[in-house]
Parts: C-alpha cells; sequence; structure tokens
C-alpha cells in the first residue's frame, strides 16, 4: 500500500521472452512505416485535403461526411464538411475507447502513415513543432487563387518551412491546392512553383527532396485519383498519395540507446498506468525496465501494443502503448522521456545551442520546446557567432544576433529537463519562434 509498493525493487521479475529484436524487426514483413506533418497559411485548405485523402483512401465513410455535411450545412458552411472530418477523429480518441496514440493514421499498399499534427489546432506552432520533431517529411499546402498565395508567402507559409527545416525535415511535398478556382491554369501553377522553389532552397531544402503536385483538396483532384476535369489534363506527374509512397523515411536508429517521448498517458484495463508515443531510438521488449525522465522513476514494461495490434517488442519509428507496473503515475508526464536505465537520458539545466535566428537574440528570457516538452528559461549568454557553411566563428561575444545568422549560444532552464546532444529545440518569445538549433 502506498507509493512504496510500487517500487521496481519489491517486483517479482516480469515475464520475458528474451528476443533479439532488430533481428526480430529485420525478419519481420511489417510494412514501411512513415510519418508527416501537415503545414502552411491558415485556410491553406490542410483539413479540407486531409479529409478528403481520407475520405478517398476509404478510412473514413462517405455517411460520415454526409453526417457532418449536413451538420455544417445548417450552420450555413457546407463545404467545411471535409475539414470536420479530422477533428472529428480526434473527438473519438479522446472517448478513450481505443488506444490510437498517433494523431491519425492511413495505410496505402506499401506504407503505413501516421499524420503527426491534426491541422486546425488553437495551439498551432507548439504542436507543429512536436510534430516535426518525429516527422519523416512535411506537406506545405499553398492556396492558388488569386491574391491568396501572395499573402500566405507573406503570412506563416515561410515560418513554417523554417521551422520545418530546422527541425530537421528535409523532404517536403508541395500541395498546390485550389487550382480549380483558378480554371487549373497551368501558368499559375509553374509561377508558384518558382517561387516557393526559391525560397525552399534559401530556406536549406535539397531541390531533389521538394515536389509539387496541382491538387484540390475540396473536390478530390490528384489527392488519390488524377483529376478528371479537361482543363487538369496538361499535369501527368504523380499524385499527393503517389508522391507520399515514393518518399524515403529517414534512417532509423534502430541500434541506438531506447529514447521515447511520451505523447500520452492513459488508463485502461491492462493496467492502471499506460503510456505512448513514437520510438525516437532504439528497441524495446515486454519485460523490459525502463527508466522515465527527468522523475528518475523505473518500471516495469508489463505488455504493450504497436499501431494499435499487441506486440512482444517495438522499435524506432514505430508507434507504440506500453502498459506499465510498479510505478506511481504521478512520476510520468506527457514529454517525459522513456529510457533503458543502463543507457540514460541525462537531465540538464544548462546546454550550448547551435541557433539558426529567426529574430533577434540577446540575452533574454525564452520558451524551450523540445518534442512536447517545453520549459521557461532564457539566453544566458552569446559565445559566438559562426559561418553558416563552415561553422567557424566569425566573431566572439556579440551582444546580439541578427535574424538569419547562426550563434552559438548559452540556454539557462528554469528546471533540469532531460536533454542530450544532437536534439532539435526552438527557442519562442513572446508567442513568436526566435530561434532554432541543434544541441551541442
Ligand atoms: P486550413 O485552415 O488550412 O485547415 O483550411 P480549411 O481546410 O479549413 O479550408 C479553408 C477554406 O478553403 C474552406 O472554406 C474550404 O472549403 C476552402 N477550400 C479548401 N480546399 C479547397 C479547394 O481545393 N478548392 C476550393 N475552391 N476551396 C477549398
Amino acid at each position: 500500500n502506498g507509493v512504496g509498493a510500487l517500487k521496481i525493487e519489491d517486483a517479482p521479475l516480469p515475464k520475458s521472452k528474451n528476443l533479439d529484436v532488430l533481428s526480430e524487426f529485420h525478419n519481420s514483413k511489417s510494412k514501411k512505416t512513415a510519418s508527416f506533418v501537415v503545414v502552411g497559411h491558415v485556410d491553406a485548405g490542410k483539413s479540407t485535403m486531409m479529409g478528403r485523402l481520407l475520405l478517398d483512401l476509404g478510412v473514413v465513410e462517405q455517411r460520415t461526411v454526409d453526417k457532418l455535411r449536413q451538420e455544417a450545412d445548417k450552420i450555413g458552411k457546407k463545404s467545411f464538411a471535409l475539414a470536420w472530418v479530422l477533428d472529428q477523429r480526434t473527438e473519438e480518441r479522446s472517448r478513450g475507447v481505443t488506444i490510437d496514440i498517433a494523431t491519425n493514421r492511413f495505410e496505402t499498399d506499401t506504407t503505413l502513415f501516421t499524420i503527426l499534427d491534426a491541422p486546425g489546432h488553437q495551439d498551432f506552432i507548439p504542436n507543429m513543432i512536436a510534430g516535426a520533431s518525429q516527422a519523416d517529411f512535411a506537406i506545405l499546402v499553398i492556396d492558388a487563387s488569386t491574391g491568396a498565395f501572395e499573402s500566405g508567402l507573406k503570412g506563416q507559409t515561410r515560418e513554417h518551412s523554417l521551422l520545418i527545416r530546422s527541425m530537421g525535415v528535409s523532404r517536403i511535398i508541395v500541395a498546390v491546392n485550389k487550382l480549380d478556382t483558378v480554371g487549373w491554369s497551368v501558368e499559375r501553377f509553374n509561377e508558384i512553383k518558382n517561387q516557393v522553389s526559391g525560397f525552399l532552397s534559401a530556406t536549406g531544402f535539397q531541390a531533389k527532396n521538394i515536389s509539387f503536385v496541382p491538387l484540390s483538396g475540396l473536390h478530390g483532384d490528384n489527392l488519390v485519383r488524377r483529376s478528371s476535369d479537361s482543363a487538369a489534363s496538361w499535369y501527368t506527374g504523380a499524385t499527393l498519395v503517389e508522391e507520399l509512397e515514393n518518399s524515403e523515411p529517414s534512417a532509423r536508429a534502430l541500434a541506438k540507446p531506447l529514447r521515447m517521448t511520451i505523447a500520452e498517458v492513459f488508463r485502461t484495463q491492462q493496467s492502471p498506468l499506460s503510456i505512448a508515443g513514437r520510438l525516437d531510438a532504439g528497441s524495446l521488449q515486454m519485460g523490459d525496465a525502463i527508466l522515465v525522465q527527468p522523475s528518475g522513476e523505473k518500471a516495469y514494461i508489463k505488455s504493450l501494443q504497436v499501431d494499435e495490434a499487441p506486440a512482444d517488442w517495438a522499435v524506432a519509428g514505430q508507434n507504440a502503448a506500453l502498459h506499465l507496473s510498479n510505478i506511481d503515475p504521478i512520476h510520468v508526464r506527457v514529454g517525459d522521456i522513456i529510457c533503458d536505465p543502463a543507457k540514460p537520458i541525462n537531465c540538464l539545466d544548462t546546454f550550448t545551442l547551435k541557433a539558426l535566428a529567426f529574430d533577434f537574440l540577446m540575452p533574454m528570457q525564452v520558451d524551450v520546446h523540445r518534442g512536447r516538452l517545453h520549459v521557461a528559461g532564457r539566453i544566458e549568454v552569446i559565445t559566438g557567432l559562426l559561418d553558416k557553411v563552415t561553422g567557424a566563428v566569425t566573431k566572439k561575444k556579440p551582444k546580439i544576433v541578427k535574424p538569419a545568422s547562426v550563434a552559438r549560444i548559452v540556454v539557462k532552464l528554469e528546471s533540469k529537463v532531460p536533454l542530450e546532444a544532437g536534439q532539435r529545440v526552438v527557442l519562442r518569445s513572446g508567442g513568436q519562434t526566435v530561434a532554432a538549433g541543434l544541441l551541442e
């Protein structure tokens, strides 16, 4: 009774099959898994496009959309039905019937996809940071309708592109959306393609990792099915789904020590404490002891699920739900990191960052975001300005860093959090992103 009874030291050894997880994984015939974020200016059509994609792939039924359309019609916004598909799925999840850890998921013949960030969240940027930190690629949605592309460029299109690139995403699919509103003009598509390639290259995306698909999310043209509009016949390239399938997921850090960021904490029939998230690195199996950071508490994995099915093991890149024993829920929070007690991640309250400035930087208060975790801190010292290409110090101890410059800075946090070299973090201040960078 009491918290003491939960201690791992008192627990009998749990069941384990003592598997060689990496060879199990290499011998398994599971589908390729890939995850992505959807970004773009507000009203670019992100939710509508994703709703349509799920409908056309058969993940969502037509009668669900019809029902939503009736509801939308009542408030005079019939076109919103598709956008509500995503919200609807989130709502279903929050009822907690099934353990659906990813925001949304769908399958094609070759790949199991996870949409890491349902667009349209209120607190969009922090969500996007969390999503992008685990994404293999991104879909950037652009509104091609007259005037909208231009205002989007001034708006969030650039900030989002810069953010996802800073979080390590290197592959981007540009969905040039709403082409129905400009009569499928090939000139308009090419004009947008030219401008967007220009700024994506300047943001650090390589040309071979950028592709463009002209589409209409609302009508479902070139998402799963090719457009049947004769005005669109000039396009013979890949559909959005084909582009997704052709994208190679980033290399998985299978042989590295276990790291899993907790995305959800919940109760189930199997266990009073279950957690879910994506494995960033390493592997685990039933019966393993794990360490939760920053609390430093240990627990056993009693059983687990991968992509909602019972499983004996999980590897980097997969979404897992772990049912734990011998731990008090007060030691486990969303954003915490699960690791191997023999190769733990350490908790730091000071770190050095090689940062790309989005805004002016000086010693100042900042919020530090890493994945789902965010903590208040302060830029203590700017150690030096760095050459963007070589990384060599070009100026020591500058007083201020100008936007678009790269600098080495020392950040101090209000509390210790699990952090290590090679992780990417974003610094925000007053609701704006001021820098992003790599922990040294
Ligand atoms: P989000 O803010 O990026 O998620 O954008 P929404 O999906 O909510 O769409 C914003 C508005 O654009 C809605 O009124 C949609 O009906 C409309 N819209 C979205 N995609 C298309 C499209 O392909 N063609 C047209 N004509 N309108 C669209």
